[in-house]
């Protein structure tokens, strides 16, 4: 090469600059694509769409890279100068590509569905192409660059075009991203953020400084910045089964959720691990879970499982039409049911899993985290029969859990409350007393009556805590005086039969009651008649026991089990509250009446007093008052209501 003047010195340091740059950016690039594929890292669509990113910027950067070489050649041949007119060309036809792959990647990242309308793909495409028409064009129309007589390279307007059409593709990105704001990991928006700005900043540079070359190798570093945060998903893989994890999980989840994707949720759930791991010796139960994974690996792709919990892996697949899905993923199940039929060997030990799968559908059936999580977590009820769970089944079983979590956490931050209903004699309609009715309101499912989660809390051994908030919230009740004041006689508590079995029962009531000091005979314990034969004998002392300590005792809806009346009545109670589906069938039948009479007639001889609850109307206190029972209990007189309502409600009368 032949140096004549000072500008040609110039023009050889300005290359080697220029060329340092891309080779900067070259070996960024390189960098990302070399650990991308070594890590194995490249089954995801967003991982194809990253290493295509990288190769775009590689390429654009070796194109730069040799044309900057062949620069100070072009004035010796005219073939240095066709291939300088070639390779430019051929950068802006790979460069082209940039902006609308980064967009894709977007919305492969954030999620953002591009299938509907159908036709919503090719429009996405379509300036695209049109850029890459307009570039190919460009010996002919030179609306892109061209080169004047003295061979120097001058942009035109067309430039300006592209950039424009990478702009729109980059700000619809952006948009999209901040739309997806809350929905994304910490680390994705930043980085995402981190790629934008620092891509602006090298294309504004370059724009306004030719002789910088930066914005290849600002975006190859920006690409760097998605590498470590988006593509690097190691917080997110269970290391044993190398499928997503719970948090994977509760992430896309939740991204779904606020995007109102439809998504299916599968749910496979292993009921029988600790019998398995005792079986095989294998204590670790994600290394059996990886029998599973593994055989599940071979029907779905892996970014679609999760190992959400020790014994349960999770399946999304999306959803385009609901019912013809549904079907679909029901066969599926059925599919993987039927495997599950057939022994598996883990670690040389022939053994059979016992599978329920559950499946719902994000958002109409499954409407939040918490519902997802009931449904992973909570143990499937051992008199389950179906073994695929769906729709009333899952929502059953979704709710079940919601409630008792609610229980759980209600005993823990005092959403419980007692509410009173009260009392009256059947003489003069007077003030007799109340009955403790507890509630729960829940901040996430909102008010949950008692006849759904006593037997729920009983089940899942939480009721000996309600019932000892109830009798705790009674016994400072009646400690204030105020029940007495008002004219009362007694406070009613309902007790959980099981309660009553357990071991050191009437201890533990006594234990309570004692610290408050007050008499006892103004609690009166209600225990449902519904309760089996067998435990007659057992509750017989219990009742014993507490009735010499000075308490009462009620038997409560008394007509709805099928009791000996003989071992019934045999039981010492003061008064016996008839249910109040026998004062409703009264007035609907003649036999309803006939068995009202009877029973009224019955607990008389049997020298019990007679409350009789469910009374609403004035019709019938008037047929109670000709069959002369003692007391009176309904919304006639009010709705089991809050103490301070009720303390009102005593004054008034
Ligand atoms: P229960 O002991 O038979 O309570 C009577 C239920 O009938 C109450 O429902 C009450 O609100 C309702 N009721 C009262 N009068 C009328 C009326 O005139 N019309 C109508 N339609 N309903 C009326 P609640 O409060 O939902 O309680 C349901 C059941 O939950 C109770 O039945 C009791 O078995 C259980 N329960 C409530 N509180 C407790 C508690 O603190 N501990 C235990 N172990 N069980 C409780
Ligand atoms: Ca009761
Ligand atoms: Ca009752």
């Amino acid at each position: 090469m032949q140096l004549t003047n000072h500008e040609d010195v110039y023009m050889t340091y300005t290359n080697l600059f220029h060329m340092a740059f891309y080779c900067a950016a070259l070996l960024v690039c390189i960098t990302s694509i070399a650990f991308t594929l070594f890590q194995k890292r490249t089954d995801l669509t967003h991982n194809k769409i990253f290493l295509l990113m990288n190769y775009i910027v590689l390429i654009n950067g070796l194109t730069c890279f040799l044309l900057e070489s062949i620069e100070p050649l072009i004035h010796l041949s005219y073939v240095f100068y066709h291939l300088r007119y070639g390779l430019e060309l051929f950068y802006f036809i790979v460069h082209s590509a940039l902006a609308p792959t980064l967009f894709y990647y977007v919305m492969n990242v954030t999620r953002t569905s591009l299938d509907r309308p159908k036709y919503l793909k090719f429009i996405c495409l379509f300036p695209f192409i049109l850029t890459e028409i307009f570039v190919c064009l460009n010996p002919l129309t030179h609306y892109v660059y061209w080169y004047d007589e003295n061979l120097l390279f001058h942009r035109n307007w067309g430039e300006n075009f592209i950039y424009i059409i990478a702009m729109i593709y980059t700000s619809i990105a952006f948009t999209n991203l901040l739309l997806s704001w809350h929905a994304l990991r910490r680390r994705n928006r930043y980085s995402m953020i981190y790629f934008f700005c620092l891509t602006l900043f090298g294309v504004i540079v370059q724009f306004i400084s030719i002789g910088i070359k930066s914005e290849l190798f600002c975006e190859a570093l920006a690409l760097v910045g998605l590498m470590i945060a988006v593509e690097i998903e190691d917080d997110r893989i269970d290391t044993e089964t190398n499928v997503y994890n719970r948090n994977a999980l509760k992430n896309d989840v939740k991204h779904l959720l606020m995007k109102r994707h439809s998504m299916n949720v599968l749910c496979l759930k292993i009921t029988n691990i600790d019998m398995i791991s005792k079986n095989t010796g294998v204590s670790n139960s994600d290394e059996i879970m990886k029998e599973i994974t593994d055989y599940l690996k071979t029907l779905v792709p892996r970014q679609l499982l999760y190992h959400a919990d020790e014994n349960t892996m999770v399946l999304l697949q999306r959803q385009d039409s609901f019912e013809k899905n549904n079907f679909d993923i029901i066969d599926f199940a059925k599919n993987i049911y039927k495997r599950f039929q057939d022994d598996w060997i883990v670690h040389g030990v022939s053994i059979r899993f016992t599978p329920v799968i559950m499946i719902g559908v994000i958002p109409s059936q499954i409407k939040s985290l918490e519902d997802l999580l009931y449904m992973i977590d909570s143990p499937v009820p051992k008199d389950f029969e179906n073994k695929i769970l769906l729709n009333e089944d899952l929502y059953f079983f979704i709710r079940r859990a919601a409630v008792e979590s609610a229980v759980s956490n209600g005993l823990k931050n005092g959403s419980f409350e007692v509410y009173y209903q009260p009392t009256h004699c059947l003489k003069g309609l007077r003030l007799h007393g109340a009955e403790a009715l507890i509630r729960l309101h829940d901040k996430k499912i909102g008010v949950v009556y008692p006849e759904e989660f006593i037997p729920i809390a009983e089940q899942a051994g939480y009721i000996d805590d309600i019932d000892d908030f109830v009798l705790n919230q009674v016994c400072a009740f009646i400690k204030t005086g105020e029940p007495m004041k008002l004219g009362m006689d007694c406070i009613n508590v309902n007790l959980s039969v099981l309660q009553c079995m357990g071991n050191g029962f009437v201890n533990r009531i006594l234990g309570i009651v004692d610290k408050y000091d007050i008499p006892k005979n103004f609690i009166n314990f209600e225990i449902t008649e519904s309760v089996s034969a067998s435990d007659y004998e057992l509750l017989a002392d219990v009742i014993k026991e507490l009735k010499s300590n000075g308490f009462l005792f009620s038997m409560d809806d008394y007509g709805t089990g099928y009791s000996n009346m003989h071992t019934l009545f045999s039981l010492d109670f003061d008064i016996v509250k008839i249910d109040k589906s026998i004062l409703w069938d009264a007035e609907n039948s003649e036999i309803g009446q006939i068995i009202l009479e009877n029973c009224v007639h019955m607990i008389r001889q049997m020298k019990r007093k007679i409350l009789v609850e469910g009374v609403e109307t004035q019709s019938q206190i008037d047929k109670l008052q000709a069959l002369g029972v003692d007391y009176l209990q309904g919304y006639f007189f009010s709705k089991p209501i809050t103490k301070s309502a009720l303390l009102k409600y005593c004054e008034a009368i």
